[in-house]
């Protein structure tokens, strides 16, 4: 392999762009765990994630990656043998249901076409059908990060409520908290699965639960078992700032690094940040004349998009030319749609300009590629960003200084 000049851009929807920020908090030497240094650290930590996760109850951090958080959720509060309730929005949550069907919980699967995301009236007619409260979970994935689908979970929250159903309701955020509005608390949320590697802006290797007081009531009765994932002496332990176990210390350095980043742009700027660039990327899309995955328009995602290849093109030969061309890398398709789609990743540490390279790597591959597509999708993006820094400007516009 010959050098590459110039920074490599990882357009995949997770792992991002780890800001040099972090990287250097992260080198730090590691001190001990067990430490006063760590305590006050950990407290603070402890915190500012209830900020993110827009709740007032803990938030649990595991060594793992997300993975582990959608266990460590199923493992806390649920029996062998209970009812879960899940859709199919697309590959993750396909995952998702793998896993509960492994610690032997019985999945109901509402079907999907991975075009949109989770029906909030399948989830109240499935509920309402249950006058016998065997299902004691709703577990829905938040943004379907194989399709660029986010599901409207405020919308599921208040169809659980119309079947008046007494079940948990577990969402899973791994690919849209710090990105997309998410509330923890206002969407009576029992259960938040996250990972450190997409919003947070970390490498791979923390995940998260944000754990509502229903959900540790459950998981006093809960029969699954359960050691390395078990809230209880996780929370005990965490009350005086430190784990039941050796912590990833130095991604801890760099979520510090990372909460404080995120809290100083504040969570508003962040999520105006993603909608801007999700709607550029958007529009470039049409401009191409190429097709988004998601059909609903109130279902984009703004974390990521997922671009359907026109009929007789193979969407990961595509990529490969970016990334040896352009050394651009592009998400591929994911299970059902594999070679079907590639997706574009504009989430964490990324700006209107690292969007008009990327844009302008997509645009550029698809000629190189022979893809059928028309130019002008960069442009189009572009003066989708020129009217948002105009606005922007108008809206925070100062008297002018006297001559
Ligand atoms: C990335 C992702 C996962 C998987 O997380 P890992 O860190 O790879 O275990 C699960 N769900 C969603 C929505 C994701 O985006």
């Amino acid at each position: 392999m010959t050098r590459e000049a110039g920074r490599h851009f990882l357009q995949i929807p997770g792992p991002t762009n780890v800001p040099g920020r972090i990287l250097r908090a992260i080198e730090r030497p590691t001190i001990d765990h067990r430490g006063p240094a760590f305590g006050a650290l950990c407290k603070g930590l402890l915190a500012d994630l209830r900020t993110v996760f827009q709740t007032a109850q803990p938030v649990i951090v595991f060594p793992a990656s997300g993975t582990g958080a959608w266990e460590a959720a199923l493992v806390n509060t649920l029996s062998p043998g209970d009812r879960v309730l899940m859709a199919e929005t697309g590959h993750f949550a396909t995952l998702w249901r793998r896993l509960a069907e492994r610690l032997a919980l019985e999945v109901d699967f509402l079907p999907g076409d991975w075009r949109r995301g989770v029906d909030p009236n399948a989830i109240e007619e499935r509920l309402s059908e249950d006058s016998g409260g065997e299902i004691k979970a709703v577990c829905i994935v938040h943004n379907e990060t194989s399709t660029g689908v986010a599901s409207r979970v405020g919308d599921v929250r208040a169809a659980i409520d119309r079947a008046g159903h007494p079940a948990l309701f577990m969402v899973d955020t791994i690919s849209s908290l710090a990105s997309i509005d998410y509330r923890h608390d206002d969407w009576g949320v029992d259960v938040t699965v996250a990972g450190s590697q997409k919003g947070l802006m970390l490498p791979p290797g923390l995940s998260f639960n944000a754990v509502s007081e229903k959900a540790l009531k459950a998981s006093e009765m809960a029969g699954l078992t359960r050691s390395y994932w078990a809230w209880d002496e996780m929370l005990a332990t965490n009350a005086k700032g430190f784990f039941p176990y050796t912590p990833a210390t130095n991604l801890l350095f760099g979520l510090r690094e990372a909460l404080d980043m995120l809290l100083d742009e504040g969570l508003e700027r962040v999520f105006a940040r993603h909608a801007r660039h999700g709607e550029a990327t958007r529009r470039a899309v049409a401009a191409w004349g190429l097709e988004t995955l998601c059909q609903d328009p109130r279902e984009h995602s703004n974390s990521l998009t997922a671009v359907l290849m026109p009929e007789g093109h193979d969407a990961d030969a595509f990529r490969a030319q970016v990334l040896e061309r352009f050394d651009m890398s592009l998400g591929n398709g994911l299970g059902k749609v594999q070679c079907r789609v590639f997706r574009i990743g504009h989430l964490g540490d990324f700006n209107d300009l690292m969007l008009a390279g990327t844009l302008s790597g997509v645009e550029l591959g698809l000629g190189l590629a022979g893809v059928p597509h028309r130019t002008g999708g960069v442009q189009a993006a572009l003066d989708h960003l020129a009217e948002a820094a105009a606005a922007d400007r108008r809206n925070t516009k100062t008297e002018p200084i006297p001559a």
